[in-house]
């Protein structure tokens, strides 16, 4: 048992592939294109390859490699693996994560500040917790004989626990339990040991977050509790405790109280900006301590002398790692022939960040080419043109500071809206409609020169007015255009905006199959030109209802952007604030009465910690409101939101001062109303029922998820939408659900009308 911890590690990689062939695998399983053996087999080739990829990049060492690897996410794999929910076969798994006809998903969420999700594992008081440490010695055993010694990854006792719920009816918070899981690791850590493993990673970062469901003196206490019983046990792999995503606070003197063998601080630029002194405390732990120096989560190439320093001020042989997993950015910028040569020399995705955390590990002299580079990069960043555009920056300066406000208020706006015409409790959707095949494939033939201009445009017409038919026969009030444009929410506004580059093979997993492409903010946005006039004129042109405008927000935009790293967001906020009110201008110079501005993402930036909290939403709703400001009282402006714990950030999403918001609810079945009180005076459209599911809800559970919904909300000021866009579902179960929320919804109304006094 002498191994000693690697010189330079990752905190983990991208699962999905550089050609996404786990996402491939994934669809052709759940579609029944391939069997169970066939996919494992696909999965199998894709992380030997992974581990074969990273030991060329430098990771050569024992136990540098993470195998932080999972077919859907690693909460939920963990989760399996210790028994906190109950399945065995790969149709467990997916069962839990996707649900079935029958039965709903477990929910899903952001982790942490990222734009990744995962699976909240719903734990019942008669779950056992029995040990399955099958996945993880597999997982040791294939890599071991394709010659690779790797390390077990799982996420630790007290953020799995924390980040879990308690299932309907359960009495014991997970929190509770923490005991009883501990068992199950220390059996799977047991496991291991008898295998000949080594070390084991156990990821906590739960430990730098201000959560709900515990403070972080009760955090840093289940610590204690947990690890102290952990490593005091004997038959063990030494423990590599990681904690990315910010600082610890109490949990960093009871980790030099408790010394696991190794420990990973997050020592990102961000991080340390947050967290004055921090290097310096860590600098004091007691243990073999792991520096994530290189940050997990931009894609800026690094400025390696700048960590080298900061490297040096920690005890020599600290190792280096990343701050966070790499799973947040792509794979590599190798593959992107088509950026601006400048621009490609100053980013680092997770190939060029793994040679970073190298060369960093071994020095300026042993890597001095390395070195050289990432001056290079530094340098003709800053000095950039493409960085600095003056007219953007004279037009922000000119703003007002603080907070601005659209007149007149929402009270008074409302009256005016009337002249909207709309009925009781009127029902819309989202703003996407289903993408078909056809328009993926016009959209690639278009990208490939395939297919010119003109037969795109009408490719996307013929498409938007079968969706306005589509709305018409079913009933709905007001309509959308169905966004079969867009790639993607974010994506499409970055390619016609001034500011930003876009790759081609950049993905990053969302959730489970899912991927996105990040764009990349490189400097000063503008918009040259209008970007959804067009669309939304069109699709107004063939229905006597209403269409909704639909923008992308700007903290959205920037949240499902890699930012810049050279100014606060906020400034890029503003920028995209007055970008897109130069856009709100036109939509109602071209007609449109209603305009939604997505901001799914807000929650999403939240600060991990309460004292950031304040300054981030000042700005968010800044930026929001910059959108809107100019506005006529007329125009009535929705938002949309997803996935939101709204408890936190109720108050803000009330500021956005938006006429209609729309939030996604019927995962949680209406949980989330509770929330909505007296502060929240606008109109609401509580999403009833869930898109990220193929089933079609049937009337009744529609219905009664209205009549849940108008306990808390007056018939006067609710909508009735889906959850989320339709982008991913297919137009059969679409039309159907549609057609059923339709009918719900008459239902519901009916039922009004009987009971309304006379
Ligand atoms: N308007 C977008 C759509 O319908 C909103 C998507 C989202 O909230 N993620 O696709
Ligand atoms: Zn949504």
């Amino acid at each position: 048992m002498t191994t000693p911890f690697p010189k330079a590690t990752i905190e983990g990689y991208p699962r999905v592939g550089a050609n996404r062939e786990l996402k491939r695998a994934l669809e052709s399983y759940w579609a029944g294109r391939i069997d169970a053996a066939t996919f494992e087999s696909a999965a199998h080739a894709l992380r030997l390859e992974t581990y074969a990829r990273l030991k060329e990049l430098g990771l050569s060492e024992d136990y540098a490699i993470p195998a932080d690897v999972a077919y859907y996410d690693q909460v939920l794999e963990t989760a399996l693996t210790i028994g906190a929910l109950g399945g065995e076969s790969l149709d467990d798994e997916f069962r839990l994560a996707r649900g079935t006809a029958q039965a709903a998903p477990l929910e899903m969420t952001k982790w942490f500040d990222t734009n990744y999700h995962y699976i909240v594992p719903e734990i019942a008081d008669e779950q056992g917790f029995s040990p399955r440490p099958q996945r993880v010695i597999k997982l040791v055993d294939e890599a071991r004989a394709a010659g690779h010694t790797v390390r077990p990854y799982l996420v630790g006792p007290v953020t799995l626990l924390a980040l879990s719920k308690p299932a309907e009816a359960a009495q014991r918070q997970p929190l509770e339990r923490l005991d009883e899981a501990v068992d199950s690791y220390i059996a799977v850590l047991a496991e291991l040991h008898a295998q000949g493993v080594e070390w084991v990673q156990l990821a906590e970062p739960a430990l730098v977050a201000d959560l709900i469901v515990a403070s972080d003196a009760e955090l840093a206490e289940a610590l204690r509790r947990a690890y102290g019983r952990i490593l005091a046990a004997e038959q063990r792999p030494q423990v590599y405790l990681t904690t990315p995503y910010g600082a610890l606070r109490q949990g960093l003197d009871v980790i030099d109280e408790l010394r696991p063998e190794a420990v990973q601080v997050d020592l990102s630029v961000g991080t340390l900006n947050q967290e004055p002194g921090y290097l310096e405390r860590v600098a004091e732990l007691h243990t073999h301590l792991v520096a994530g120096l290189v940050d997990g989560r931009n894609v800026w190439a690094a400025n390696l002398r700048d960590l080298r320093s900061k490297l040096e001020k920690l005890p020599a042989g600290t190792s280096v790692t990343t701050s966070v997993s790499l799973q947040h950015v792509p794979h590599t910028v190798e593959v992107e022939t088509s950026l601006p040569v400048d621009v490609a020399s100053w980013f680092s995705f997770a190939n060029e960040k793994v040679q970073e955390v190298v060369a960093l590990a071994a020095g300026p002299l042993e890597s001095a080419a390395a070195y050289a580079k990432a001056d290079r990069a530094v340098r003709t960043r800053a000095e950039s043109a493409r960085t600095h555009d003056r007219a953007v920056q004279e037009r922000t300066a000119a703003l007002p500071g603080g907070q601005v406000a659209r007149t007149p208020e929402f009270a008074q706006r409302k009256e005016i809206q009337k002249d909207l015409g709309l009925p009781l409790l009127p029902t819309t959707t989202i703003g996407s409609f289903p993408q078909t095949k056809e328009i993926r494939a016009a959209r690639a033939a278009h990208r490939a020169g395939t297919l010119d201009d003109a037969a795109y445009t009408q490719a996307l017409r013929a498409e938007v007015a079968s969706v306005i038919d589509l709305q018409e026969r079913l009933g709905l009030d007001v309509l959308v255009h169905g966004e079969p444009e867009r790639n993607d929410m974010v994506q499409y506004f970055a390619e016609l905006l001034e500011g930003f580059v876009t790759t081609e093979n950049g993905w990053v997993q969302s959730y489970g199959s899912r991927c996105t492409r990040p764009p990349i903010v490189v400097g000063d946005i503008s918009r040259p030109a209008a970007m959804t006039v067009e669309w939304a004129e069109y699709a107004q042109s063939l229905s006597s209802k209403q269409v909704k405008g639909m923008l992308t927000g700007p903290v959205t935009i920037l949240a499902w952007s890699f930012v810049r790293d050279d100014v606060p967001q906020s400034v890029s906020a503003d920028q995209l604030g007055v970008a897109l009110a130069d856009e709100v201008r036109d939509l109602e110079e071209a007609g449109i009465d209603i305009i939604q501005i997505d901001e799914p993402a807000l929650r999403e930036l939240l600060p991990l910690r309460e004292e950031d909290r304040k300054d981030y939403l000042d700005w968010a709703v800044r930026s929001f409101r910059l959108v809107a400001l100019e506005a006529k009282p007329s125009t009535q402006i929705h938002t949309h939101l997803c996935y939101s714990e709204f408890g936190q950030i109720i108050e803000a999403v009330a500021a956005l001062d938006a006429d209609v918001t729309s939030i996604e609810a019927a995962r949680s079945r209406m949980e989330l109303l509770e929330d909505i009180d007296e502060k929240f005076h606008s109109e609401i459209g509580p999403g009833i029922y869930d898109i990220h599911s193929p089933r079609i809800p049937e009337v009744a559970e529609i219905a009664e998820l209205i009549r849940a919904a108008l306990k808390h909300v007056p018939a006067e000021r609710l909508w009735v939408n889906p959850d989320c866009g339709l982008k991913t579902r297919g137009y059969a179960e679409t039309e159907s659900s549609l057609r059923n929320m339709v009918i719900a919804r008459e239902e519901v109304l009916a039922s009004l009308k009987v009971n309304a006094p006379a």
